[in-house]
């Protein structure tokens, strides 16, 4: 079965290249640039993994991850925050936003990779015991 991951980046650079690793695994990449696309893709799709960039214009990566947390279709899947700053404190701001996991960037293309299919695996199994 194609897993679906929402990728919600506004750097066309890093959304080119981390659709790019993300197909070659065999994904299906919902792409949006911004919080109120993010939400309208979530809604209508039902993404298996979201990405999520924290700095992004208008509604930053928090206040985007605690709307899709109120979305029916993205309540429980795992949501992984991508972010350039890396404040101490950063990662708890995320995870308290609702995101499942934080990655730092530069990302690392194995890391990644790596990081998204452990992600769906957990979510797999957790929907196979319910
Ligand atoms: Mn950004």
């Amino acid at each position: 079965m194609t897993r679906t991951v929402l990728l919600v980046e506004d750097n066309l650079h890093n959304r080119y290249l981390a659709t790019f690793l993300l197909e070659q695994q065999g994904y299906t990449v919902l792409g949006a640039a911004d919080g109120p696309a993010a939400m309208d893709l979530a809604r209508n799709h039902a993404p298996d993994l979201i990405l999520l960039d924290i700095q992004l214009p208008g509604m930053d990566g928090y206040a985007v991850a605690r709307a899709l947390r109120a979305i029916h279709t993205t309540v429980a899947v795992p949501m992984i925050a991508v972010t350039s700053y890396a404040m101490p404190g950063d990662r708890e701001k995320a995870l308290a936003a609702g995101c499942t996991d934080y990655i730092e960037k530069p990302i690392d293309p194995d890391g990644f990779v790596a990081r998204v299919a452990r992600h769906l695996a957990i979510s797999a199994a957790g929907e196979s015991r319910a």
